[in-house]
């Protein structure tokens, strides 16, 4: 059985971020399989001299650090309208989980568990960026009930007597962490010869119907035209701003940070939480290496803004994830509260997986997005594999014939 997120879903139950995951054992522990390269035609010639990212998410940074360490050695500028990782890539969990994932993205997902280690370890991402191996666990308790009986392997940061039931969703070698915001801040640093712009890309500007000049860049003094070869979209949430046939729907989610003390154990929980009105919450909570992060349920009920910087914060909802991750922790109870912030999640209105790839009609745009819950987990493996199809013409590091956008064009 795979697991897939809920946002994968066209109308999410929207309760929880993720569904609860069951490692596939046919997948775990197992080499990736070998797959022939993905072929297609070079779109330009000769090698793009030029490349534009636009977005300063995971996937935006992600896919410029591959492209400036290519070997064809590409000038690639990055534009992003507010500050790096200023989403959802600066406001998620962080989970990295190995084998969770469905067919459409398993090789992605691989992967990108590789890249993410191999980062780590090059660039000392465990001190840098938070990277470290993970024991996820699902949690359940009932508010004001004692269980009959003791539950072994409830990690000593929760209160006593009050979890029923634990189970094991994964194991140091099939899931990790790192703190999203603070790896992209870092790739973008190790990125070769990097440009980067702040600035809000308001169109793509068309040589013809099927080629990009260039894009038209707001800036805080006026606004200019910059021209490349190539032009990659990974504006997540926004992708429909600048590329309409390409559908990618959104929701907002809340979250939180708790600091803490002392470092608690590395436990990820996907918790389930039966509270005394009856309701069931499901907040997923992370413990890092100086806080702990949660979150909660999704949304429609604000309209995605021009900049992420202006996302509206819900207090009352950061609230309500507090008080209910109180009823597992007293140290989530009264623990000093870091952040309290929103974020919108991308999601491909038609499933399953991201959709990335060149753009179905154009001959030198490129877009990545739609990475919903795993964009975190899963924007390495993006970034690499749009740097060979850009630079090479051809995908050879992943399979992932069927999230190509062309199964998207309406
Ligand atoms: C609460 C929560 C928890 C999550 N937890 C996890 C997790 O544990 N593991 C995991 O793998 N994933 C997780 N995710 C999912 C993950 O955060 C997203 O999939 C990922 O961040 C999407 O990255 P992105 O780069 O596509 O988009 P974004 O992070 O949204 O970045 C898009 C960027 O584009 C910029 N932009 C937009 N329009 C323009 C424009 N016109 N010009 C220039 N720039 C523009 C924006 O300012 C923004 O910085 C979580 C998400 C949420 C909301």
């Amino acid at each position: 059985m795979t697991s897939i997120c809920r946002f994968f879903t066209r109308r999410p139950p929207s309760l929880i971020l993720f569904s609860r995951p069951s490692p596939s054992p046919h997948l775990k522990n197992k080499p990736p399989k070998p797959h022939p390269a993905q072929q297609y035609p070079l779109k330009f010639s000769p090698m793009p001299k030029k490349v534009l990212v636009i977005g300063g998410g995971i996937v935006g940074v992600s896919t410029a650090y591959y492209l400036s360490h290519h070997e064809s050695n590409p000038s690639v500028t990055l534009i992003e309208a507010s500050s790096i990782a200023c989403g959802a890539s600066g406001k998620a969990g962080g989970l990295l989980a190995l084998d969770w994932h469905g067919n459409d993205t398993a090789s992605l997902a691989r992967l990108s568990y590789q890249l993410h280690a191999s980062l780590a370890e090059q660039f000392n991402g465990r001190e840098r960026w938070g990277y470290r191996e993970l024991t996820t666990l699902e949690i359940s308790c009932t508010q004001g009930k004692t269980p009959t009986r003791d539950v072994a392997g409830v990690p000593d940061w929760l209160r006593e007597g009050v979890i029923s039931k634990v189970g094991n969703l994964g194991t140091t070698q099939s899931t990790a962490q790192v703190h999203p915001r603070k790896f992209c801040e870092a790739i973008v640093q190790e990125s070769k010869d990097l440009e980067v712009i702040i600035g809000h890309v308001s169109k793509i500007i068309h040589h013809d119907d099927k080629r990009a000049k260039g894009v038209e860049v707001e800036l805080d003094d006026g606004t200019k035209t910059i021209e490349a070869d190539v032009i990659v979209v990974a504006i997540g949430p926004w992708t429909t701003r600048l590329l309409p046939n390409i559908p990618v729907s959104t929701q907002r989610a809340h979250s939180i940070t708790i600091a803490t003390q002392t470092p608690v154990s590395p436990h990820a929980l996907f918790t389930n939480i039966k509270l005394k009105n009856g309701n069931v919450v499901t907040p997923e909570i992370y413990p890092r290496l100086n806080e702990i992060y949660a979150c909660g349920d999704v949304d429609k009920l604000a309209p995605l803004p021009k900049f992420a910087r202006d996302v509206l914060v819900d207090e009352g909802r950061c609230r309500q994830i507090i008080k209910n991750i109180s009823v597992v922790s007293e140290l989530l109870e009264k623990g000093e509260i870091t952040a309290m912030q929103a974020c919108y999640l991308p999601y491909s209105e038609i499933g399953p997986g991201p959709s990335i790839g060149w753009v179905p009609g154009m001959r030198n745009v490129a877009v990545a997005t739609g990475h919903s819950c795993w964009g975190i987990c899963n924007a390495p493996g993006t970034g690499k594999v749009l740097s060979e199809l850009i630079c090479e013409g051809r995908i050879s590091s992943a399979n992932i014939q069927t999230l190509d956008p062309g199964r998207y064009t309406r």
